[in-house]
């Protein structure tokens, strides 16, 4: 039985029963079934039920949001946002469908063509730190490229994803089409991994666990594309307009209470600026208020679970700060922000901590920040600030990480690609790359002889 808990409150606020391993048989079975009406549908038919889709999220958006809220324990400004840009994502694969156009490559004696044709079944698995966003950024590419999917959200945050499925078949997607299994990841998840008719798994979550699929998947050569974990540099250059860069530093780390991929928990500041940048960000740091995420005024909500907590604690408890903010006390998950300036050989400095703690490293110049960016296995995303355009470009360049933004903290957009580097993933989602990921490329040569 699974019982899930409001991470504010503590109460119970759902039980249900765990999926079993026939009920995963039995849910890629209904997406086999479904697979060929799905791919043989006309692509504006599917565009048009994908749109359906979309706005009945859109027509939906407080309740999920609500829901989200009370399973997870974000904000709600937050998870209203996650639920509108849930509607919007599913709006942007619906157009796509007809857009996804193979090619015609000049060749000697014919022509030749390629085309995108669906996996098949495919096998979804996600986190919990953004439950319903994860969600859209699979559903939408899988289903545009005309697959069927079973999708298994983290078996502590799955109310919204269950209720998307409710919402597709409201829409008039058909049945089996998308498909919701809830239960352990190594069960329910593992199935999907070892199960024939799965032709692709699309992960989002740790690094640990999605190394163990890429070892699961090689044994049928099943496609598999993952999202990982990170430790983000935000890099702070001298001549960057400090003030700005302090004002958004605490929300690219403690945003979502750190449980965010994207979390740029390093802050590389120049050190002829490191005194002032750091006083700039305290200073921000203590109008980030931590409290009710029902509350409007909301900044930061709890950690997930008492689990989640005691291990975010293991990095934080006896950390010497610069800076601790206020948290409430409990009943709840409760984690209060933290600063620190450790030494760089320090754990927190090179671990991915999940949680509202940020670390503050100074650097000397140009290579310097570079260097201390790239020395980490993960690289998924990275903030550079500078009035420079130049260095702004350079230093992009050679950040080791898949989504970096200048004078910014923002890495996510439907439109543009998102993926990690080094050990924060393979593979890409959203914008058209995510469709490449969820079809095989075929080529057909025709003779003219
Ligand atoms: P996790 O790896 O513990 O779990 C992720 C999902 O995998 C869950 O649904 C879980 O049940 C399932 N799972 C666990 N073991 C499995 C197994 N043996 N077989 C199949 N499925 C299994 O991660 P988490 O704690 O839910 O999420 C936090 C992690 O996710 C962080 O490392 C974070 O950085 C990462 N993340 C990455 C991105 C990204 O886009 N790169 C986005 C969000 C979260």
């Amino acid at each position: 039985m699974l019982t899930l808990r409001n991470p504010a409150t503590e109460a119970v606020i759902h039980e249900m029963p765990h999926a079993t391993v026939d009920d995963v048989d039995a849910a890629i079975a209904a997406a086999k079934a479904a697979s060929p009406a799905w791919r043989a549908l006309s692509p504006v038919d599917r565009t048009r039920l994908l749109r359906r889709f979309a706005d009945t999220i859109g027509a939906h958006a407080d309740e999920l949001a609500e829901l989200e809220t009370r399973n997870m324990g974000m904000p709600l400004g937050s998870s209203t946002w996650c639920a509108n840009a849930v509607a919007d994502t599913i709006h942007y694969f619906a157009g796509a469908v007809e857009k996804h156009t193979g090619s015609s490559i000049p060749v000697a004696g014919g022509v030749d063509v390629t085309f995108h044709e669906p996996l098949g079944v495919v096998g979804l698995i996600t986190p919990w730190n953004f439950p319903m966003l994860m969600a859209s950024w699979k559903i939408g590419p899988a289903l545009a490229a005309g697959n069927a999917a079973v999708l298994k959200p983290a078996e502590i945050t799955p109310l919204t994803t269950m209720r998307l499925a409710e919402l597709a078949l409201e829409a008039g997607i058909p049945e089996g089409v998308l498909n919701v299994v809830v239960g352990p990841g190594s069960k329910v998840g593992w199935r999907m991994v070892e199960h024939p008719d799965v032709r692709k798994i699309g992960f989002t979550g740790s690094t640990e666990v999605g190394k163990r699929l890429m070892v699961g998947c090689a044994d049928q050569v099943k496609r598999v594309t993952l999202e990982l974990g990170g430790k983000s540099a935000n890099i702070v250059f001298a001549d960057a307009d400090l003030e700005k860069a302090a004002l958004a530093a605490p929300g690219a780390v403690f945003d979502n209470s750190g449980q965010d991929c994207c979390a740029r928990s390093r802050v590389l500041v120049q050190r002829s600026v490191f005194d002032r940048f750091l006083d700039l960000f305290i200073e921000s740091s203590r109008a980030w208020k931590v409290g009710d995420p029902m509350a409007a005024d909301t900044a930061m909500g709890p950690l997930v679970t008492a689990g989640h907590l005691a291990a975010v604690r293991s990095y934080s408890d006896g950390l010497d700060t610069v800076f601790t903010g206020e948290a409430p006390t409990g009943p709840g998950y409760w984690h209060p922000v933290m600063i620190a300036t450790p030494a760089y050989d320090a754990v927190v400095c090179h671990e991915e901590v999940f949680g509202p703690v940020a670390v503050v490293i100074p650097f000397d110049d140009e290579a310097d920040a570079i260097r201390i960016c790239n020395d980490s296995v993960y690289g998924l995303s990275g903030s550079v600030w500078t009035r420079d355009g130049a260095r702004a470009l350079r230093v992009a360049r050679a950040m080791e990480a898949g989504t970096i933004s200048v004078n910014s903290n923002s890495s996510v957009r439907y439109a543009t690609p998102f993926g990690g580097f080094k050990q924060s993933g393979l593979g890409r989602e959203h914008s058209m790359h995510a469709l490449d990921h969820y079809s095989e490329l075929k080529n057909v040569f025709i003779s003219t002889d």
